[in-house]
C-alpha cells in the first residue's frame, strides 16, 4: 500500500480541488480518495509527502502518431526506415510519452500494425510506455490524405473490407479519412474525400465488433459526412461551423482539435525543412482551425484532448504543450485538464478504468510541481508518474 499526501488534488471530473489530499494506491489501482487525516493509513508500506505538488491523473492524448517521427517531413522518414527501426523508435518514443505524464494514448496512425505490437508489448511488460488504443492502417480513398501508410479503398464495400481487415488484425479504433489534409502533397483540407456512405460501410463494421471510430476530417462537407455516417470523434475539425456543432452535440461526437500540428508546422516553417506545400496549407488554415475551437468551445462540443505528435516538431513527450494552445484559445486551466483526462476516457471507452483520480479506477497518476489551475505551464513541471500503480523511471 502506498499513500500519496499533502499535495492538491484536481480529481479529472472537473470538481473543486482538494487541499491537502490524500491517496491509497495498492497494487495496480486506487485504493481511497480525501483529506490528510480522514483515511486510516496505518498499515501503509511508503508514503510520500507532496506538500507544493499537485496531482491529477494520468493524462490522456487521444491523438498520436507513435511510429513518426517528429521531423520536417514524417512520411517520408516512416516509408525510408524498416519496420524494426520504426519499431525501436517507436518504443523509445512511447517511453519519452509515458515520462510527460501521459498514460494513455491513442495512435491515429502507424506503419504496418507496429502500433498493435507495441501495444502488446506495453502490456506484457516488454517495453515500457503509455497504455495504447491502436487503429492499425488508417483507412483513406486512392491517393487520399495519408495513403503513404494507410489502405486505399473506393467504395462502400471495399471500406467495409478494409475495416474488418484492420479488426482482424486486432485495432481498437478504426480511422478513416473524410477530407484532404496538410501533410500529403495534392490534396487539400477543405476537401471531402472518402463518402459518406464508404465511411459509414466502416463506421457499421467497427460498430458491430464494438470498436470505436475517429475521422480525419477538416473540411466542412468531410466533417458533416463523417458525423451523419455516425463517427466517434472528429480529429481537428478545421472548418467548423454552428451547423456542424450543432451535429456533433446531437451525436455526442468529440472533437479532438490537435491545436499542435499546425501551431508547430508554422513556428518552424520552411526553414526548418518542413515541405512547402504543408507550411503553406497549414497558414492558410491556421487562424480558422483556432476559430473553429473557439466555436466548439463555446457551443460545448465535448472536447478531447489530443496533439497529433509525430507530425513536424511536435514532439513526442511534449504533449502537454497542446494544453498550454488550448488554454491560449480560451479554455480554463480545469477545462483543459479535463478533456485531457475525464474526456478521453470516455472518448476511448475506458471511463470505468482511467480518466479521474477515484477508489477503484487505475492508479495512473501524475505529479507536478506547483498549481496548474494557476499556471497551466505547471503540467510540464512532471515529479512523479505512476502508471497502473508502479513509479515511471
Ligand atoms: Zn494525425
Amino acid at each position: 500500500m502506498l499513500v500519496l499526501q499533502g499535495m492538491l488534488l484536481i480529481d479529472g471530473s472537473g470538481k473543486e480541488p482538494i487541499e491537502n489530499a490524500l491517496v491509497v494506491v495498492e497494487e495496480d489501482k486506487i485504493k481511497a480518495v480525501g483529506r490528510v487525516g480522514e483515511i486510516d493509513t496505518s498499515g501503509a508500506a511508503e508514503a510520500i509527502d507532496l506538500t507544493g505538488k499537485t496531482l491529477l491523473p494520468g493524462l490522456i492524448d487521444c491523438h498520436v502518431h507513435i511510429c513518426m517521427d517528429p521531423v520536417s517531413d514524417p512520411f517520408a522518414s516512416l516509408v525510408k526506415d524498416s519496420d524494426a527501426t520504426t519499431t525501436l523508435k517507436a518504443a523509445r518514443k512511447a517511453l519519452q510519452t509515458l515520462k510527460a505524464g501521459v498514460t494513455t494514448i491513442r495512435d491515429m496512425g502507424g506503419k504496418n500494425h507496429i502500433d498493435l505490437d507495441l501495444r502488446d508489448a506495453i502490456a506484457q511488460g516488454l517495453a515500457q510506455g503509455p497504455r495504447i488504443m491502436a487503429s492499425g492502417r488508417l483507412i483513406t480513398m486512392t491517393g487520399g490524405h495519408g495513403w503513404m501508410i494507410g489502405r486505399e479503398v473506393d467504395g462502400p464495400d471495399e471500406a467495409r473490407k478494409g475495416a474488418r481487415e484492420e479488426i482482424k488484425a486486432g485495432v481498437d479504433v478504426i480511422k478513416i479519412m473524410a477530407t484532404g489534409g496538410v501533410m500529403t502533397p495534392g490534396v487539400e483540407p477543405g476537401s471531402p474525400q472518402l463518402t459518406e456512405e464508404e465511411m459509414r460501410a466502416a463506421v457499421e463494421e467497427a460498430k458491430k465488433a464494438g470498436k470505436i471510430t475517429a475521422s480525419h476530417a477538416q473540411g466542412l462537407t468531410g466533417i458533416k459526412n463523417a458525423i451523419r455516417a455516425g463517427i466517434d470523434s472528429i480529429e481537428h475539425g478545421i472548418y467548423l461551423d454552428e451547423e456542424a456543432c450543432e451535429m456533433m452535440i446531437e451525436n455526442n461526437v468529440y472533437l479532438v482539435p490537435t491545436l499542435a500540428a499546425p501551431y508547430w508546422i508554422v513556428a518552424k516553417g520552411r526553414e526548418a525543412g518542413i515541405p512547402d506545400y504543408a507550411v503553406s496549407k497549414t497558414e492558410k488554415v491556421i487562424e480558422t482551425h483556432n476559430a473553429s475551437f473557439r466555436l466548439a468551445l463555446k457551443m460545448g462540443v465535448k472536447i478531447a484532448m489530443g496533439t497529433d505528435s509525430g507530425t513536424p516538431f511536435n514532439e513526442h513527450g511534449e504533449n502537454t504543450y497542446e494544453l498550454k494552445l488550448m488554454v491560449q484559445e480560451g479554455m480554463t486551466p480545469m477545462q483543459a485538464i479535463v478533456a485531457a483526462t475525464k474526456n478521453g476516457a470516455e472518448l476511448l471507452g475506458l471511463s470505468d478504468q482511467i480518466g479521474t483520480v477515484e477508489a477503484g479506477k487505475q492508479a495512473d497518476l501524475l505529479v507536478v510541481d506547483g498549481n496548474p489551475l494557476e499556471d497551466i505551464d505547471a503540467v510540464t513541471r512532471v515529479h512523479l508518474v505512476f502508471k497502473g500503480g508502479k513509479a515511471v523511471s
